[in-house]
């Protein structure tokens, strides 16, 4: 899963999702963890009590003050001044903790944005899909950081030396040893695809699958929790639209 973004709503029906088709082994979490949302304390509480393998991402950064917040638009560094008071010191210093490339798990390399500027970059287009895949080192990757579900397939054939495909619920990928890929799974807690549901992907282990995965949740209630926060408006009416 990633940006979960404070959403606490929208990772517990995630995870009571996920675990409909059996236990899970593990959460791999790709950053943007807090920021936007009005829970951030508890939704790294709940990443703990999962024992998630956890990265960061610009936002979790910006929460601590370890970044400045001068690249973000009015909004977010509302927000992000806003979680900024709202986390206790062990959780900051849980934040800094996390890693901006995980160690390979498997056979995937996580990481918020691209290998090349793990936080911040984009992947989005041939030219950073191509970028990321020549600073891959394992078959396979995660990214968040877009919002947009995505797989990118390695071709080296091709002058682009990759395809682009946007995913939707229940598009299947399978890992072969024919091509890398690179996955993004959609966000959980601020989809921005035109569709609202939460958005995140199972990696079955055993059928060396990745299965797209939508989900409804109660967005009105975390909006509700943003507007008692007193959070941008923009930030709560988007969640209604997937925007
Ligand atoms: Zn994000």
């Amino acid at each position: 899963m990633s940006d979960i973004h404070a959403n606490l709503t929208a990772l517990d029906t995630v995870v009571r999702d996920a675990e409909e088709d059996g236990a899970i082994d593990g959460v791999w979490s790709l950053g943007d963890n807090v920021g936007y949302g009005p829970q951030p304390a508890e939704c790294l509480a709940r990443l703990r009590e999962l024992n998630a393998t956890i990265i960061a991402g610009n936002h979790d950064r910006a929460a601590t003050g370890a970044m400045g917040i001068e690249e973000f638009n009015s909004d977010a560094a509302t927000a992000a001044l806003w979680t900024r008071e709202h986390l206790s010191e062990d959780d900051k210093a849980f934040l800094d903790k996390l890693p901006e490339v995980s160690k390979p798990v498997d056979s995937f390399t996580i990481v918020h944005g691209t290998l090349k500027y793990p936080v911040w970059e984009y992947l989005y287009s041939y030219e950073t899909a191509q970028g990321h895949l020549e600073l891959q080192e394992t078959p396979f990757s995660f990214v968040g950081h877009t919002h947009v579900p995505l797989r990118v397939v390695e071709d080296k054939q091709q002058p682009r030396g990759c395809e682009l495909y946007r995913l939707d619920d229940g598009d299947v990928t399978e890992l072969t040893d024919e091509a890398r890929l690179v996955l993004n799974p959609g966000s959980v807690g601020q989809p921005r695809d035109g569709d609202p549901r939460a958005s995140y992907a199972i990696y079955d282990t055993d059928q060396q699958t990745v299965t797209m995965k939508r989900v409804e949740y109660e967005f009105a209630k975390t909006q509700e929790l943003m507007r008692e926060a007193d959070l941008p408006v923009w930030l709560i009416d988007r969640l209604a639209v997937g925007r």
